[in-house]
């Protein structure tokens, strides 16, 4: 270990942007036993390891670390799945840069920091190949079943350690496939789908049932799985997609990016293409607005999709996006234009269909609530021509009371009210977590989410038979 003085920092081999772009195959490759070994003995083993602490799951990244640099992966693996149920997950697609990669004292200290996230999807990979992860066996056969509605992160890993715990678990998923926004929205580059799919097939032989294509409020009642089950668990993400002012639904090209974005990866999971042409990029030229991850998203799916031109429109400059770094530069390697400080303010349209966008340039005044600083007006306008405009600004929930006809307590934001310690609703018989409790996150949050209240359930429903016994 400590090797850091001798070793320079080195990610896994990306693929050049002249070659990625012809196909949505993931960018990073994996690394090699040797490369795995020499940047994980580049840690330090601190004795406070803020690489840990700024994990949201708290995984115990320098054991992890030490067992790879002494080649030893499968021990590696059980540490690292111990306190993760999808580390190759988090491995490709958490913001390393603002969690645990960020906090790396290495980094502070100017050498460049672990590169955490790949090793944890080097090892589980690793653990994939080796045949190390086998479904789930629980000796326990707890007779109590528990309804999960929403097949996300949140969902799957609450599933994961509520299998094991020795309940009946099923869930319940409106869209035809398991994964949420990881089959449907992050596009492949980012996450294979496979990788996905692994995991769901892994579930369903631990014992997991799964219905698709069933929409709790629609297809079924919340009201029927009360009877049903034991214990409800709501993780149904947010979808409402904030959008302009700028009277967008009366062009059909200005479309939301997940609509954009489901399309996208429904085409490349096999499914044939919409009859809705506006939902492929190919020769337009593109706008998208917005500067989150989302953004990202979308520029670089059109960038694939052969769009002509693709700019995307952010109203604070490039150090004030909320998206990570490393998107944005990959982003910029692949070709997109970046227009800070441009906030759009009208639509030129002609019969139903957006020719232009109105933007007015910005500059940066005082710092807002978000924290960042917010853009204030200049006067100066300026104008694009575009065939396609996205909108990537963000989501909200749905009003969920409304589609399960209940009457749970929600925030003023509208997610779902809980005790984040317990992930209880004000219906104790019902546990929320994921992004439905707070608001549009990450997968890691989820995953943390879905860990903590399956805790809970499981002290819930354990409760339940004492007092059903007394
Ligand atoms: P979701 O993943 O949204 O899953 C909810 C599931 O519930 C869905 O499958 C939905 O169909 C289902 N559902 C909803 N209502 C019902 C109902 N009534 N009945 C049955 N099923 C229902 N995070 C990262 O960490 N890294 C990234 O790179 C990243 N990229 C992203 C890219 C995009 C385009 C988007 C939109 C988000 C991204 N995120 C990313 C955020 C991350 O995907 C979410 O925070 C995470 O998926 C939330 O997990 P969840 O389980 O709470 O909800
Ligand atoms: Fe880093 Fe995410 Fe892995 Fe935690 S889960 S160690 S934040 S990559
Ligand atoms: Fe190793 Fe960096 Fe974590 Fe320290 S902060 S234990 S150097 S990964």
């Amino acid at each position: 270990m400590l090797e850091f003085f001798k070793k320079k920092q080195s990610g896994p081999i990306k693929t050049e942007s002249e070659k990625r772009i012809k196909d949505f195959q993931e960018i990073y490759n994996d690394y090699t036993t040797q490369e795995s070994i020499d940047q994980s003995s580049r840690c330090s083993q601190c004795g406070i390891p803020y690489c840990q602490i700024h994990c949201p799951l708290n995984n115990n990244i320098p054991d992890w670390l030490k067992y790879i640099a002494e080649d030893r992966l499968e021990e590696a693996y059980e540490i690292s799945s111990a306190t993760n149920a999808f580390p190759e997950v988090c491995g490709r697609v958490c913001p390393q840069d603002r969690l645990c990669e960020g906090n790396c004292v290495i980094e502070k200290a100017g050498f460049g920091s672990i590169t955490i996230g790949s090793l944890e999807k080097h090892i589980t990979e690793t653990a994939w190949n080796n045949g190390w992860i086998k479904p789930i066996t629980s000796d326990k056969n707890q007779n109590q079943k528990v309804a999960i509605i929403g097949s996300g992160p949140a969902g799957l890993a609450a599933a994961t350690y509520l299998i094991e715990y020795g309940y009946e678990v099923e869930v319940f998923e409106k869209n035809d496939r398991i994964g949420g926004l990881m089959i449907y929205g992050i596009p492949n580059f980012k996450l294979d789908k496979l990788v996905v799919i692994r995991r769901s097939d892994w579930l369903k032989e631990s014992g997991v049932i799964f219905h698709t294509n069933c929409e709790v409020g629609k297809d079924l009642s919340f009201e029927d799985l009360e009877k049903k089950f034991d214990a409800i668990l709501i993780s149904t993400g947010v979808y409402k997609a904030r959008s302009l002012n700028l009277n967008t639904e009366t062009v059909s090209n200005s479309i939301p990016a997940l609509e954009y974005l489901i399309e996208s990866n429904k085409v490349g999971l096999g499914d044939k293409p919409s009859r809705n042409s506006h939902l492929s990029a190919k020769n337009k030229k593109v706008i998208v607005i917005g500067g989150g991850d989302t953004a990202m998203d979308c520029v670089r799916t059109a960038v694939r999709q052969e769009a002509s031109e693709v700019i995307c429109l952010y109203r604070r400059n490039k150090e004030n996006m909320p998206g990570s770094a490393r998107e944005v530069t990959n982003a910029e390697q692949e070709g997109v234009k970046f227009k800070w400080l441009s906030v759009p303010s009208k639509i030129v349209q002609q019969k139903g269909i957006a020719s232009s966008l109105v933007y007015k340039v910005a500059e940066l005044g005082e710092v807002d609530e978000s924290g960042r600083r917010s853009p204030v007006d200049t006067g100066i306008e300026e104008t694009l021509k575009s065939d396609l405009i996205i909108e990537a600004l963000g989501f909200q929930p749905e009003n969920i009371n409304e589609k399960f006809n209940t009457n749970l307590n929600l925030t003023g934001w509208g997610t779902i009210k809980v005790d984040f310690n317990k992930f209880q609703t004000s219906n104790p018989k019902v546990f929320a977590a994921g992004d439905i409790v707070r608001g549009a996150s990450l997968v890691v949050w989820a995953i943390h989410d879905g860990r903590e209240v399956a805790k809970t359930i499981k002290q819930f429903l354990e409760n339940k038979k004492v007092k059903k016994a007394s």
